[in-house]
Protein backbone atom coordinates (compact mmCIF):
# COMPACT_ATOMS: atom_id res chain seq x y z
CA UNK A 1 0.00 0.00 0.00
CA UNK A 2 1.48 3.87 -1.13
CA UNK A 3 2.06 6.13 1.68
CA UNK A 4 -1.00 8.21 0.07
CA UNK A 5 -3.59 5.30 0.21
CA UNK A 6 -2.26 4.39 4.36
CA UNK A 7 -2.93 8.26 4.69
CA UNK A 8 -6.08 7.95 3.34
CA UNK A 9 -7.24 4.86 5.06
CA UNK A 10 -6.32 6.70 8.41
CA UNK A 11 -8.17 9.89 7.46
CA UNK A 12 -11.27 8.00 6.73
CA UNK A 13 -10.87 5.24 10.12
CA UNK A 14 -10.58 8.32 11.99
CA UNK A 15 -14.09 9.54 10.58
CA UNK A 16 -16.25 6.50 10.46
CA UNK A 17 -14.66 5.22 14.25
CA UNK A 18 -15.94 9.00 15.53
CA UNK A 19 -12.07 10.60 16.12
CA UNK A 20 -12.05 13.41 13.73
CA UNK A 21 -14.88 15.20 11.67
CA UNK A 22 -14.31 18.31 9.24
CA UNK A 23 -15.64 20.77 10.99
CA UNK A 24 -19.35 22.21 10.02
CA UNK A 25 -19.13 19.65 7.60
CA UNK A 26 -22.90 19.71 6.81
CA UNK A 27 -21.76 22.83 5.70
CA UNK A 28 -19.05 21.39 3.51
CA UNK A 29 -16.65 22.08 6.00
CA UNK A 30 -14.26 24.49 7.08
CA UNK A 31 -11.41 24.38 5.36
CA UNK A 32 -8.06 23.10 7.85
CA UNK A 33 -10.17 23.34 11.29
CA UNK A 34 -11.41 20.11 12.56
CA UNK A 35 -13.37 18.85 15.66
CA UNK A 36 -12.62 16.01 17.48
CA UNK A 37 -15.39 13.19 18.44
CA UNK A 38 -16.41 11.12 21.04
CA UNK A 39 -13.35 8.64 20.88
CA UNK A 40 -10.90 11.61 19.54
CA UNK A 41 -11.84 13.58 22.79
CA UNK A 42 -10.40 10.97 24.92
CA UNK A 43 -7.37 10.32 23.10
CA UNK A 44 -6.86 13.94 22.65
CA UNK A 45 -6.98 14.57 26.31
CA UNK A 46 -4.63 11.44 27.28
CA UNK A 47 -1.88 13.18 25.38
CA UNK A 48 -2.34 16.15 27.07
CA UNK A 49 -2.60 14.14 30.50
CA UNK A 50 0.64 12.58 29.87
CA UNK A 51 2.42 15.90 28.71
CA UNK A 52 1.25 17.68 31.48
CA UNK A 53 1.80 15.60 34.21
CA UNK A 54 5.28 14.38 32.75
CA UNK A 55 5.94 18.53 33.02
CA UNK A 56 4.64 19.59 36.24
CA UNK A 57 4.18 16.36 38.68
CA UNK A 58 7.39 15.14 37.70
CA UNK A 59 9.26 17.95 38.19
CA UNK A 60 9.42 19.78 41.25
CA UNK A 61 10.44 23.19 39.52
CA UNK A 62 7.46 22.96 37.07
CA UNK A 63 4.56 24.60 36.73
CA UNK A 64 1.02 24.89 34.80
CA UNK A 65 -0.67 27.78 33.99
CA UNK A 66 -3.39 28.63 31.51
CA UNK A 67 -3.88 32.90 30.06
CA UNK A 68 -6.00 34.32 27.89
CA UNK A 69 -6.26 33.48 24.39
CA UNK A 70 -6.43 37.59 23.85
CA UNK A 71 -3.86 39.09 24.81
CA UNK A 72 -2.60 42.82 24.65
CA UNK A 73 -1.46 43.90 20.88
CA UNK A 74 1.25 45.59 21.94
CA UNK A 75 2.69 41.44 23.21
CA UNK A 76 2.62 40.77 19.64
CA UNK A 77 4.71 43.76 18.18
CA UNK A 78 7.20 43.02 21.09
CA UNK A 79 7.34 39.54 20.00
CA UNK A 80 7.94 40.25 16.60
CA UNK A 81 5.26 38.85 15.25
CA UNK A 82 3.45 41.77 13.77
CA UNK A 83 6.40 42.83 11.52
CA UNK A 84 7.81 39.19 10.89
CA UNK A 85 5.76 36.13 11.50
CA UNK A 86 5.04 35.96 7.68
CA UNK A 87 4.73 33.51 5.07
CA UNK A 88 5.59 34.08 1.14
CA UNK A 89 3.06 33.40 -0.49
CA UNK A 90 2.37 33.23 -4.03
CA UNK A 91 -0.88 32.46 -6.52
CA UNK A 92 -1.75 30.69 -9.06
CA UNK A 93 -3.30 33.44 -11.91
CA UNK A 94 -5.14 30.54 -13.46
CA UNK A 95 -6.43 28.42 -11.19
CA UNK A 96 -6.58 31.52 -8.79
CA UNK A 97 -5.27 29.05 -6.02
CA UNK A 98 -2.36 30.40 -3.41
CA UNK A 99 0.61 28.65 -2.33
CA UNK A 100 2.99 28.75 0.55
CA UNK A 101 6.22 29.45 -1.91
CA UNK A 102 8.57 27.74 0.58
CA UNK A 103 6.07 24.57 0.40
CA UNK A 104 6.01 24.56 -3.19
CA UNK A 105 9.47 24.48 -3.56
CA UNK A 106 9.78 21.76 -0.62
CA UNK A 107 7.63 19.64 -2.47
CA UNK A 108 9.86 19.79 -5.88
CA UNK A 109 12.27 18.54 -3.58
CA UNK A 110 10.33 15.90 -1.99
CA UNK A 111 9.65 14.87 -5.71
CA UNK A 112 13.52 14.75 -6.40
CA UNK A 113 14.05 12.64 -3.46
CA UNK A 114 11.61 9.79 -4.23
CA UNK A 115 13.47 9.63 -7.34
CA UNK A 116 16.44 9.00 -5.49
CA UNK A 117 14.89 6.62 -3.24
CA UNK A 118 13.26 5.43 -6.45
CA UNK A 119 16.81 4.30 -7.60
CA UNK A 120 17.97 3.04 -3.97
CA UNK A 121 15.54 0.68 -3.94
CA UNK A 122 15.78 -0.42 -7.51
CA UNK A 123 20.02 -0.87 -6.98
CA UNK A 124 19.19 -2.81 -3.21
CA UNK A 125 17.01 -5.58 -5.18
CA UNK A 126 19.73 -5.89 -7.72
CA UNK A 127 22.89 -5.94 -5.04
CA UNK A 128 21.22 -7.59 -1.86
CA UNK A 129 23.23 -7.60 0.63
CA UNK A 130 26.36 -6.19 -0.61
CA UNK A 131 24.38 -3.12 -1.44
CA UNK A 132 25.81 -0.36 0.10
CA UNK A 133 23.61 2.92 0.33
CA UNK A 134 26.33 5.51 0.98
CA UNK A 135 28.66 4.60 -2.03
CA UNK A 136 25.65 4.50 -4.27
CA UNK A 137 24.83 7.66 -3.23
CA UNK A 138 27.91 9.02 -3.56
CA UNK A 139 29.06 7.29 -7.00
CA UNK A 140 25.69 6.78 -9.19
CA UNK A 141 25.43 9.46 -11.43
CA UNK A 142 21.83 10.01 -11.99
CA UNK A 143 21.57 10.26 -8.05
CA UNK A 144 24.32 12.24 -8.01
CA UNK A 145 22.44 14.87 -10.48
CA UNK A 146 19.33 14.75 -8.29
CA UNK A 147 21.16 15.30 -5.07
CA UNK A 148 22.86 18.41 -6.77
CA UNK A 149 19.36 19.72 -7.68
CA UNK A 150 17.93 19.66 -4.61
CA UNK A 151 21.01 21.24 -2.97
CA UNK A 152 21.01 24.01 -5.62
CA UNK A 153 17.47 24.84 -4.62
CA UNK A 154 18.07 24.30 -0.85
CA UNK A 155 20.78 26.87 -1.41
CA UNK A 156 19.51 29.71 -3.19
CA UNK A 157 16.42 29.62 -1.52
CA UNK A 158 18.03 29.99 1.91
CA UNK A 159 20.08 33.06 0.46
CA UNK A 160 16.49 34.30 -0.99
CA UNK A 161 14.73 34.67 2.32
CA UNK A 162 18.12 35.56 4.58
CA UNK A 163 18.46 38.64 2.10
CA UNK A 164 14.39 38.99 1.87
CA UNK A 165 14.40 38.86 -1.99
CA UNK A 166 11.23 37.86 -3.04
CA UNK A 167 11.74 37.92 -6.67
CA UNK A 168 14.55 35.49 -6.38
CA UNK A 169 11.97 33.15 -4.71
CA UNK A 170 9.89 33.97 -8.02
CA UNK A 171 12.61 33.19 -10.12
CA UNK A 172 13.58 29.74 -8.35
CA UNK A 173 9.89 28.55 -8.78
CA UNK A 174 10.24 29.43 -12.43
CA UNK A 175 13.60 27.87 -13.12
CA UNK A 176 12.50 24.39 -11.40
CA UNK A 177 9.24 24.77 -14.02
CA UNK A 178 7.49 23.79 -10.70
CA UNK A 179 3.79 24.02 -12.15
CA UNK A 180 0.34 24.18 -10.12
CA UNK A 181 -1.07 21.06 -9.08
CA UNK A 182 -4.61 22.59 -9.92
CA UNK A 183 -4.23 24.02 -13.37
CA UNK A 184 -1.77 22.76 -14.27
CA UNK A 185 0.28 26.13 -15.35
CA UNK A 186 2.91 28.42 -14.70
CA UNK A 187 1.35 31.52 -14.83
CA UNK A 188 2.58 32.79 -11.50
CA UNK A 189 1.76 36.19 -9.42
CA UNK A 190 4.72 37.75 -7.62
CA UNK A 191 5.79 36.54 -4.01
CA UNK A 192 4.52 38.36 -1.31
CA UNK A 193 4.41 38.57 2.57
CA UNK A 194 1.71 37.04 4.25
CA UNK A 195 1.32 37.89 8.41
CA UNK A 196 -0.63 34.73 9.54
CA UNK A 197 -2.13 36.29 12.65
CA UNK A 198 -5.87 36.40 12.70
CA UNK A 199 -7.25 39.75 13.93
CA UNK A 200 -10.28 40.62 15.23
CA UNK A 201 -11.98 43.92 17.49
CA UNK A 202 -12.22 43.94 20.89
CA UNK A 203 -15.39 45.74 21.93
CA UNK A 204 -17.83 48.47 20.00
CA UNK A 205 -15.19 50.96 19.04
CA UNK A 206 -14.08 49.76 15.28
CA UNK A 207 -10.95 51.86 15.19
CA UNK A 208 -7.01 50.63 14.96
CA UNK A 209 -6.67 51.09 18.84
CA UNK A 210 -9.45 47.90 19.20
CA UNK A 211 -7.35 45.98 16.88
CA UNK A 212 -6.45 42.84 18.65
CA UNK A 213 -5.01 39.32 17.61
CA UNK A 214 -5.57 35.57 18.50
CA UNK A 215 -2.57 34.21 19.78
CA UNK A 216 -0.72 32.36 17.24
CA UNK A 217 1.50 30.71 20.34
CA UNK A 218 0.64 30.33 23.67
CA UNK A 219 4.31 31.03 24.60
CA UNK A 220 3.47 34.68 24.91
CA UNK A 221 1.33 34.04 27.80
CA UNK A 222 3.90 32.58 29.47
CA UNK A 223 6.79 35.13 29.38
CA UNK A 224 4.14 38.14 30.46
CA UNK A 225 3.14 35.85 33.31
CA UNK A 226 6.75 35.17 34.04
CA UNK A 227 7.40 37.41 37.42
CA UNK A 228 3.70 37.06 38.63
CA UNK A 229 4.44 33.09 38.61
CA UNK A 230 7.86 33.74 39.70
CA UNK A 231 6.50 36.14 42.56
CA UNK A 232 3.47 34.50 43.76
CA UNK A 233 5.40 30.89 43.65
CA UNK A 234 8.43 32.23 45.06
CA UNK A 235 10.39 30.18 42.48
CA UNK A 236 14.19 30.13 41.89
CA UNK A 237 15.90 29.74 38.99
CA UNK A 238 15.91 27.13 37.04
CA UNK A 239 12.11 27.13 36.94
CA UNK A 240 9.42 26.16 34.15
CA UNK A 241 6.15 27.55 33.17
CA UNK A 242 3.94 25.44 31.23
CA UNK A 243 0.74 25.80 29.40
CA UNK A 244 -1.58 23.55 26.80
CA UNK A 245 -3.96 25.92 24.90
CA UNK A 246 -5.06 26.81 21.73
CA UNK A 247 -3.10 29.15 19.02
CA UNK A 248 -4.43 30.00 15.49
CA UNK A 249 -2.93 30.67 12.34
CA UNK A 250 -3.80 32.12 9.38
CA UNK A 251 -2.09 29.24 7.16
CA UNK A 252 -1.98 29.75 3.22
CA UNK A 253 -1.71 25.90 2.92
CA UNK A 254 -4.20 24.26 5.02
CA UNK A 255 -3.17 20.33 3.91
CA UNK A 256 -2.30 17.30 5.71
CA UNK A 257 -5.60 16.53 7.67
CA UNK A 258 -4.51 18.04 11.16
CA UNK A 259 -1.14 18.48 10.86
CA UNK A 260 -1.41 22.09 9.65
CA UNK A 261 -4.94 23.56 10.58
CA UNK A 262 -5.64 27.30 11.43
CA UNK A 263 -7.20 26.37 14.72
CA UNK A 264 -5.03 24.10 16.82
CA UNK A 265 -3.52 23.09 20.01
CA UNK A 266 0.00 23.41 22.01
CA UNK A 267 1.89 22.24 24.50
CA UNK A 268 4.62 24.67 25.22
CA UNK A 269 7.56 24.68 28.44
CA UNK A 270 9.16 27.38 28.56
CA UNK A 271 12.28 26.97 31.06
CA UNK A 272 14.03 30.25 32.48
CA UNK A 273 17.59 29.61 33.54
CA UNK A 274 20.67 31.48 34.13
CA UNK A 275 22.65 33.22 30.76
CA UNK A 276 25.43 30.71 30.08
CA UNK A 277 23.79 27.54 31.17
CA UNK A 278 21.42 27.01 28.01
CA UNK A 279 24.03 24.90 25.92
CA UNK A 280 23.29 22.31 28.85
CA UNK A 281 19.59 22.90 29.16
CA UNK A 282 19.48 22.47 25.44
CA UNK A 283 21.13 18.96 25.86
CA UNK A 284 19.17 17.92 28.74
CA UNK A 285 15.56 18.90 27.15
CA UNK A 286 16.75 17.77 23.53
CA UNK A 287 17.38 14.31 25.57
CA UNK A 288 13.92 14.71 27.97
CA UNK A 289 11.45 15.03 25.22
CA UNK A 290 13.19 12.40 23.10
CA UNK A 291 12.50 9.72 26.30
CA UNK A 292 8.77 11.09 26.18
CA UNK A 293 8.06 10.13 22.47
CA UNK A 294 10.10 6.99 22.92
CA UNK A 295 8.62 6.01 26.24
CA UNK A 296 5.51 5.96 24.26
CA UNK A 297 7.01 2.39 22.54
CA UNK A 298 7.10 4.29 19.29
CA UNK A 299 9.16 2.75 16.52
CA UNK A 300 12.79 4.32 17.18
CA UNK A 301 13.53 4.75 13.46
CA UNK A 302 10.29 7.15 13.20
CA UNK A 303 11.54 9.36 15.26
CA UNK A 304 14.89 11.73 14.51
CA UNK A 305 15.89 14.95 15.55
CA UNK A 306 16.67 18.10 12.82
CA UNK A 307 18.71 20.50 13.86
CA UNK A 308 17.45 23.92 12.21
CA UNK A 309 20.90 25.98 9.94
CA UNK A 310 18.71 28.88 9.46
CA UNK A 311 17.95 30.27 13.57
CA UNK A 312 14.61 32.25 13.82
CA UNK A 313 15.25 35.81 14.74
CA UNK A 314 14.73 34.95 18.74
CA UNK A 315 17.47 31.85 19.08
CA UNK A 316 20.31 30.52 19.46
CA UNK A 317 19.92 26.73 18.85
CA UNK A 318 17.00 24.92 17.71
CA UNK A 319 16.13 21.60 16.97
CA UNK A 320 13.20 19.78 15.85
CA UNK A 321 11.79 16.37 16.53
CA UNK A 322 10.71 15.12 13.47
CA UNK A 323 7.64 12.55 12.96
CA UNK A 324 7.79 10.11 9.96
CA UNK A 325 4.06 10.91 9.18
CA UNK A 326 2.64 8.66 6.42
CA UNK A 327 4.13 11.79 4.22
CA UNK A 328 7.45 11.83 5.37
CA UNK A 329 9.20 13.06 8.36
CA UNK A 330 7.99 15.92 9.59
CA UNK A 331 8.17 18.68 12.39
CA UNK A 332 6.37 17.36 15.36
CA UNK A 333 8.54 19.01 17.87
CA UNK A 334 10.53 22.35 18.59
CA UNK A 335 13.12 22.67 21.32
CA UNK A 336 14.43 26.50 21.28
CA UNK A 337 17.37 28.47 23.15
CA UNK A 338 15.45 31.86 22.91
CA UNK A 339 18.34 33.74 25.08
CA UNK A 340 17.09 36.52 26.91
CA UNK A 341 15.03 37.88 23.35
CA UNK A 342 11.08 37.25 25.12
CA UNK A 343 11.56 38.45 28.26
CA UNK A 344 13.64 41.65 26.88
CA UNK A 345 11.64 42.66 24.25
CA UNK A 346 8.31 42.57 27.00
CA UNK A 347 11.11 44.58 29.46
CA UNK A 348 11.46 47.33 26.64
CA UNK A 349 8.00 47.44 25.20
CA UNK A 350 6.21 47.25 28.81
CA UNK A 351 8.76 49.80 30.41
CA UNK A 352 8.50 47.30 33.38
CA UNK A 353 11.50 45.48 35.10
CA UNK A 354 11.65 41.58 34.41
CA UNK A 355 14.67 40.75 36.08
CA UNK A 356 15.39 37.92 38.36
CA UNK A 357 18.04 38.61 41.23
CA UNK A 358 20.15 35.87 41.68
CA UNK A 359 21.41 35.43 45.15
CA UNK A 360 24.65 33.58 44.21
CA UNK A 361 25.41 35.97 41.49
CA UNK A 362 24.26 38.60 43.66
CA UNK A 363 22.90 40.10 40.49
CA UNK A 364 20.04 41.00 38.76
CA UNK A 365 19.65 39.75 34.92
CA UNK A 366 17.28 39.30 32.45
CA UNK A 367 17.05 35.25 32.47
CA UNK A 368 17.34 33.24 29.62
CA UNK A 369 14.75 30.58 28.41
CA UNK A 370 14.48 27.29 26.91
CA UNK A 371 11.92 26.43 25.14
CA UNK A 372 10.00 23.35 24.50
CA UNK A 373 6.97 23.58 22.14
CA UNK A 374 4.74 20.46 20.64
CA UNK A 375 1.51 20.33 18.64
CA UNK A 376 -1.16 18.11 20.40
CA UNK A 377 -2.88 17.59 17.13
CA UNK A 378 0.58 16.57 15.54
CA UNK A 379 0.78 14.47 18.70
CA UNK A 380 -2.44 12.81 17.90
CA UNK A 381 -1.73 12.35 14.10
CA UNK A 382 1.55 10.54 15.36
CA UNK A 383 0.61 8.42 17.58
CA UNK A 384 -2.91 7.54 15.08
CA UNK A 385 -0.68 6.96 12.09
CA UNK A 386 1.95 4.94 14.21
CA UNK A 387 -1.07 2.82 15.43
CA UNK A 388 -2.77 2.20 12.40
CA UNK A 389 -2.28 -1.92 11.03
CA UNK A 390 -4.32 -4.17 8.79
CA UNK A 391 -3.28 -7.33 9.57
CA UNK A 392 -4.14 -10.74 8.29
CA UNK A 393 -5.05 -13.06 11.13
CA UNK A 394 -6.16 -16.78 11.48
CA UNK A 395 -9.53 -17.71 12.74
CA UNK A 396 -10.14 -20.65 15.19
CA UNK A 397 -11.14 -22.37 12.02
CA UNK A 398 -8.21 -22.16 9.99
CA UNK A 399 -9.88 -19.34 7.79
CA UNK A 400 -7.72 -16.05 6.96
CA UNK A 401 -9.45 -12.99 7.97
CA UNK A 402 -8.59 -9.20 7.84
CA UNK A 403 -8.65 -7.36 10.92
CA UNK A 404 -7.78 -3.44 10.91
CA UNK A 405 -5.87 -2.96 14.54
CA UNK A 406 -5.00 0.73 16.03
CA UNK A 407 -2.33 -0.13 18.29
CA UNK A 408 -2.56 3.11 20.49
CA UNK A 409 -0.19 2.65 23.67
CA UNK A 410 -2.71 1.17 26.01
CA UNK A 411 -2.35 4.18 28.54
CA UNK A 412 -3.48 6.74 25.54
CA UNK A 413 -6.46 4.76 24.47
CA UNK A 414 -9.51 6.62 24.19
CA UNK A 415 -11.10 3.41 26.23
CA UNK A 416 -9.16 1.05 28.46
CA UNK A 417 -11.40 -1.54 28.88
CA UNK A 418 -14.67 -2.96 27.02
CA UNK A 419 -17.04 -5.18 29.14
CA UNK A 420 -18.91 -7.53 26.67
CA UNK A 421 -21.50 -10.16 28.10
CA UNK A 422 -21.22 -13.56 25.43
CA UNK A 423 -25.16 -13.32 25.27
CA UNK A 424 -27.94 -10.87 25.50
CA UNK A 425 -29.79 -13.07 28.22
CA UNK A 426 -29.39 -15.38 31.46
CA UNK A 427 -28.33 -12.31 33.48
CA UNK A 428 -24.84 -11.52 31.83
CA UNK A 429 -25.86 -8.23 30.51
CA UNK A 430 -26.54 -7.29 34.58
CA UNK A 431 -23.07 -8.99 35.44
CA UNK A 432 -21.18 -7.28 32.89
CA UNK A 433 -23.03 -3.88 34.34
CA UNK A 434 -22.17 -4.53 37.62
CA UNK A 435 -18.43 -4.89 36.60
CA UNK A 436 -18.03 -2.03 35.08
CA UNK A 437 -19.99 -0.37 37.97
CA UNK A 438 -17.39 -1.18 40.13
CA UNK A 439 -14.39 -0.18 37.47
CA UNK A 440 -15.70 3.17 36.13
CA UNK A 441 -14.35 5.22 39.16
CA UNK A 442 -10.67 4.02 37.44
CA UNK A 443 -10.61 3.40 33.87
CA UNK A 444 -12.57 4.39 31.02
CA UNK A 445 -15.01 1.26 30.09
CA UNK A 446 -17.47 0.33 27.23
CA UNK A 447 -20.36 -1.82 27.37
CA UNK A 448 -21.61 -3.60 24.17
CA UNK A 449 -23.88 -6.01 23.39
CA UNK A 450 -25.12 -5.96 20.06
CA UNK A 451 -23.47 -8.74 17.36
CA UNK A 452 -21.16 -11.84 18.03
CA UNK A 453 -18.42 -11.89 20.21
CA UNK A 454 -15.83 -11.94 17.07
CA UNK A 455 -17.59 -8.40 15.37
CA UNK A 456 -17.57 -7.02 18.94
CA UNK A 457 -13.54 -8.33 19.65
CA UNK A 458 -13.00 -6.59 15.42
CA UNK A 459 -14.92 -3.36 16.60
CA UNK A 460 -12.84 -2.71 19.85
CA UNK A 461 -9.27 -3.27 17.26
CA UNK A 462 -10.40 -0.70 15.26
CA UNK A 463 -10.94 1.85 17.90
CA UNK A 464 -7.66 0.65 19.89
CA UNK A 465 -9.48 -0.44 23.23
CA UNK A 466 -6.71 -2.91 24.79
CA UNK A 467 -8.33 -5.15 26.74
CA UNK A 468 -11.84 -6.59 26.06
CA UNK A 469 -13.69 -9.14 29.05
CA UNK A 470 -16.16 -11.16 28.01
CA UNK A 471 -18.94 -12.21 30.63
CA UNK A 472 -20.13 -15.95 29.85
CA UNK A 473 -22.03 -18.55 31.94
CA UNK A 474 -18.75 -19.34 33.71
CA UNK A 475 -19.03 -15.92 35.17
CA UNK A 476 -22.74 -16.75 36.76
CA UNK A 477 -20.30 -19.78 38.38
CA UNK A 478 -17.17 -18.77 39.65
CA UNK A 479 -16.86 -14.80 39.21
CA UNK A 480 -13.79 -15.31 36.32
CA UNK A 481 -13.66 -13.74 33.18
CA UNK A 482 -11.69 -14.03 29.71
CA UNK A 483 -9.66 -10.80 29.59
CA UNK A 484 -8.82 -10.57 25.91
CA UNK A 485 -5.54 -8.27 24.35
CA UNK A 486 -6.00 -6.47 21.62
CA UNK A 487 -1.94 -6.52 20.70
CA UNK A 488 -1.77 -10.52 20.85
CA UNK A 489 -5.44 -11.15 20.80
CA UNK A 490 -4.78 -14.23 23.22
CA UNK A 491 -7.16 -14.72 25.82
CA UNK A 492 -6.70 -15.84 29.64
CA UNK A 493 -9.52 -16.53 32.30
CA UNK A 494 -8.78 -14.28 35.22
CA UNK A 495 -10.99 -13.58 38.44
CA UNK A 496 -12.83 -10.37 38.48
CA UNK A 497 -11.48 -9.25 41.11
CA UNK A 498 -8.26 -9.44 39.77
CA UNK A 499 -9.19 -6.89 37.08
CA UNK A 500 -8.25 -3.80 38.61
CA UNK A 501 -4.69 -5.09 39.50
CA UNK A 502 -4.29 -6.34 35.59
CA UNK A 503 -5.50 -3.06 34.35
CA UNK A 504 -3.65 -0.88 36.67
CA UNK A 505 -0.55 -2.66 35.89
CA UNK A 506 -1.24 -1.84 31.62
CA UNK A 507 -3.03 1.00 31.21
CA UNK A 508 -2.81 3.44 33.48
CA UNK A 509 -0.33 6.71 32.70
CA UNK A 510 1.68 5.76 35.85
CA UNK A 511 3.41 3.05 33.96
CA UNK A 512 4.11 5.59 31.04
CA UNK A 513 5.44 8.15 33.83
CA UNK A 514 7.47 5.73 35.15
CA UNK A 515 9.58 4.83 32.18
CA UNK A 516 10.47 8.52 32.33
CA UNK A 517 11.98 8.57 35.77
CA UNK A 518 15.03 5.80 34.70
P1 LIG B 1 5.81 24.54 10.63
O1 LIG B 1 7.23 24.85 10.18
O2 LIG B 1 5.39 23.12 10.41
O3 LIG B 1 4.82 25.55 10.16
P2 LIG B 1 6.51 25.96 12.97
O4 LIG B 1 7.99 25.78 12.98
O5 LIG B 1 5.94 27.24 12.49
O6 LIG B 1 5.82 24.73 12.20
P3 LIG B 1 6.34 26.39 15.78
O7 LIG B 1 6.05 27.83 15.65
O8 LIG B 1 7.69 25.96 16.24
O9 LIG B 1 5.96 25.66 14.41
O10 LIG B 1 5.21 25.74 16.69
C1 LIG B 1 5.46 24.69 17.60
C2 LIG B 1 4.65 23.47 17.29
O11 LIG B 1 3.28 23.79 17.07
C3 LIG B 1 5.07 22.76 16.00
O12 LIG B 1 6.14 21.89 16.27
C4 LIG B 1 3.83 22.01 15.62
O13 LIG B 1 3.76 20.76 16.29
C5 LIG B 1 2.71 22.90 16.11
N1 LIG B 1 2.10 23.65 15.01
C6 LIG B 1 2.57 24.77 14.43
N2 LIG B 1 1.74 25.20 13.46
C7 LIG B 1 0.71 24.30 13.43
C8 LIG B 1 -0.49 24.19 12.65
N3 LIG B 1 -0.79 25.09 11.73
N4 LIG B 1 -1.31 23.15 12.90
C9 LIG B 1 -1.02 22.24 13.85
N5 LIG B 1 0.08 22.30 14.62
C10 LIG B 1 0.94 23.31 14.42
Amino acid sequence: MSQEDTFKKIISHAKEYGFIFQSSEIYDGLSAVYDYGQLGAELKNNIKSYWWKSMVMLHENIVGIDSAIFMHPTVWKASGHVDAFNDPLIDNKDSKKRYRADVLIEDYIQKIEAKIDKEITKAQKRFGDSFDEKQFRETNPRVQANQKKIDDVLLRFKTAMENDDLAEVKKIIEDAEIACPVSGSRNWTDVRQFNLMFDTKLGSVNDDASTIYLRPETAQGIFVNYLNVQKSGRLNLPFGIAQIGKAFRNEIVARQFIFRMREFEQMEMQYFIQPGTEKKWFETWKEKRMKWHKALGNDESNLKFHDHDKLAHYANAATDIEFKFPFGFKELEGIHSRTDFDLGQHQKFSGKKIQYFDNERNESYVPYVLETSIGLDRMFLAVLSASYKEETIEKEDGKKDQRVVLAIPPALAPIQLAVLPLVKKDGLPDKAREIINTLKFDFNCHYEEKDSIGRRYRRQDAIGTPYAITVDHETLENNTVTIRDRDTMEQNRVKIEELPEILRSKVSLNSLLKKLEN
